[in-house]
């Protein structure tokens, strides 16, 4: 391609609405433009590199015997209220585009493809005889994101790579999953990038284990939690720990203490000259469920720790039937605003113990009457300790389980692991921390759409039974970008040579230099002929604006026809370290191809 014919406009300053490197990057070397919020444009540079990376992913899935297909992108709402996630993605998550067709039917533009999928294996799978099957598609996705950022991290249309598998059991299903895991891990070794596969939270899709993989860099808006002998990394959504030993506490004798001004937990202890896990702190949320039914509670746990808002979801969802839903729509901690809408009188927030009264929550019909108490395992084993008195300013400390307050049934782990902690499986594992990008998810399904939806398939002893699945996504063009905040320097992008737009951009310093211009031209064909993709920039151009651009946009190779022609040569710059030599013009084709096949190993 000719840079002089191509619509390329790059720009000197970084875009305001850009806040990550790789986002700044693409916009200002002309891989994308902003249409919207979440909406962007791939324009020719950057759709070659979605193209390259949906190749890389096309072939390992070939290769374990999935077969692509494409699933409409417009999705009836039956099916959705069919496998009752209508609500939770139109409501909870909220993340659902949908609208109205002229017949007044409502329809869904698809966020991902698990009804779809499993209305066809209804439909199509009978026997034991058809499994397992595995289909994937590579498709734009929609999804109304509260906070869309990030260019093409986080967008409202993005591109995916969605497999679906369906299988007659549990250890077939474990087999393709294993499949998956090392794919995905092909994947991204092919594109250049340096990951790691955790433990995840598996979310609105639901099933049981799942697993992320995760592009390390500082931008991402993942925390991971890993120990240094590899045994263990997760999510920090999901990952569990053993926290440091509580100190023993300093109060032997149960009492009131006046605490004026200690509504945290740090004041408190400075006050009492206590160690925060010699405290339980009692966290108040509310949940309403899918009923309508809003449910207050009241979370026990040690001073010195946060509580995982994912974890106590999951805790919050398994009880659901106790209030008579399904799934949760909401759940926070409420601010002033929500408290009055169901407490009786003011609360002694910052001073709440373990027993506040059931009469702060007043008689309404969609309120439950009574604070669904929880207690996290970090707080179940302190002896002596301090919390709220109920009372504003006032703490109580030597308080025990047993005797002053009664231990609440329900002990659950709601904590937040965070690094430092000891690892579970092996307490001599200190657990560290790295930010992460999640590009790739992978699911073991279950029974979950198949019972709800009906999808069976007789077994080899004649039984009608669900069939069970597994759904793995790759998120394409969020892996693009964070190929780039991977790898760029002070000048622009870096790309892999596997998933680079180009290979080689040939400059032509001066192109009133016919001869500049003849052999510039001559190794352009030359390397194009030789499956070497290869860039002109026959610009109009100062040769300063050209390495420049050249640098900016992160072509692995650089060829210029510069002083060094004279004596039959040109000079090769390589973008990553700027290396630079001086080769035979009629050794480049030969000498680029060797490097390139190197380099996509
Ligand atoms: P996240 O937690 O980042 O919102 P998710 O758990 O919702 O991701 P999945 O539903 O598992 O994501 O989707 C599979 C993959 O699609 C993700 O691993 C990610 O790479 C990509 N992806 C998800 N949401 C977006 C988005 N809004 N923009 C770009 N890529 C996305
Ligand atoms: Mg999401």
């Amino acid at each position: 391609m000719r840079l002089s014919q191509m619509l390329f406009v790059t720009l000197r300053e970084s875009p305001a609405e850009a806040e990550i490197p790789s986002h700044k990057l693409l916009l200002r070397a002309g891989y994308i433009r902003r249409i919207g919020s979440g909406i962007y444009t791939y324009l020719p540079l950057m759709w070659r590199v979605l193209k390259k990376i949906s190749q890389i992913v096309r072939e390992e899935m070939d290769a374990t015997g999935a077969q692509e297909c494409l699933l409409p992108q417009l999705q009836p709402a039956d099916l959705w209220r069919e496998s009752g996630r209508w609500d939770t993605y139109t409501q909870a998550e909220g993340i659902m585009f949908t609208l109205k067709d002229r017949q007044e039917r409502e329809l869904a533009l698809g966020p991902t493809h698990e009804e779809v999928i499993t209305t066809i294996a209804k439909e199509m799978i009978r026997s034991y005889r058809q499994l397992p099957v595995h289909l994937y598609q590579i498709q734009t996705k929609f999804r109304d994101e509260i906070r869309p950022r990030f260019g093409l991290m986080r967008g409202r249309e993005f591109i995916m790579k969605d497999g679906y598998s369906f299988h007659a059991n549990q250890e077939s299903l474990q087999k393709t999953y294993q499949d998956m895991y090392q794919a995905y891990s092909n994947i991204l070794r092919r594109c250049g990038l340096k990951f790691r596969a955790v433990d995840a939270d598996s979310g609105a899709i639901g099933g049981s284990g799942s697993q992320e993989f995760m592009v390390l860099a500082e931008a991402g808006e993942d925390e991971v939690l890993y120990t240094e002998d590899g045994s263990y990394a997760a999510n920090v959504e999901k990952a569990v720990s053993l926290p440091p030993d509580a100190e023993p506490s300093p109060f032997s004798n149960f009492e009131k203490r006046e605490t004026p001004d200690t509504e945290t937990i740090e004041k408190l202890c400075s006050f009492l000259k206590c160690s925060p896990t010699q405290v339980v702190k009692n966290v108040l949320y509310q949940a309403v469920y899918d009923n309508g039914m809003t449910v207050l509670v009241l979370v026990s746990i040690r001073g010195d720790r946060d509580v995982n808002d994912v974890k106590l979801f999951n805790e919050l969802t398994r009880l659901s039937s106790q209030f008579g839903g399904k799934t949760i729509l909401a759940l926070k901690v409420p601010d002033a605003e929500e408290q009055q809408k169901w407490a009786s009188k003011s609360l002694p927030l910052g001073y709440i113990a373990p027993d506040l009264e059931d009469d702060y929550i007043a008689s309404a019909k969609q309120v439950h009457p009574k604070f669904l108490r929880l207690v996290d395992k970090t707080a179940v084993d302190l002896k002596n300790f301090v919390t709220g008195a109920n009372e504003s300013g006032y703490h109580v400390v030597g308080a025990n389980w047993g005797k002053e307050f009664k231990l609440p049934e329900l002990v659950v782990d709601v904590c937040k692991a965070k690094a430092g902690d000891r690892a579970v499986h092996e307490p001599s594992q200190i657990l560290q921390t790295a930010r992460g990008i999640e590009v790739g998810h992978i699911f073991q399904l279950g029974t979950k759409y198949s019972q709800a939806m009906g999808a069976t398939y007789t077994n080899e002893q004649g039984e009608e039974i669900p069939l069970v699945m597994g759904c793995y996504g790759v998120g394409v063009s969020r892996l693009a970008q964070a190929a780039v905040e991977q790898s760029y320097d002070k000048d622009g992008i870096i790309w892999p040579v596997a998933i680079a737009p180009y290979h080689v951009i040939i400059t032509i310093p001066n192109i009133g230099d016919a001869q500049q211009v003849e052999i510039a031209e001559k190794l352009y064909n030359e390397l194009n002929q030789a499956g070497i993709e290869t860039l002109l920039d026959d610009r109009d151009e100062r040769a300063g604006v050209k390495f420049k651009d050249a640098d900016l946009i992160g072509i692995p190779y650089r060829i210029v026809t510069g002083r060094s022609i004279k004596q039959g040569k040109v000079e090769v710059v390589e973008r990553a370290n700027h290396n630079t030599q001086e080769i035979a013009i009629e050794e480049i084709s030969s000498t680029l191809k060797q490097w390139i096949a190197e380099a996509i190993k």
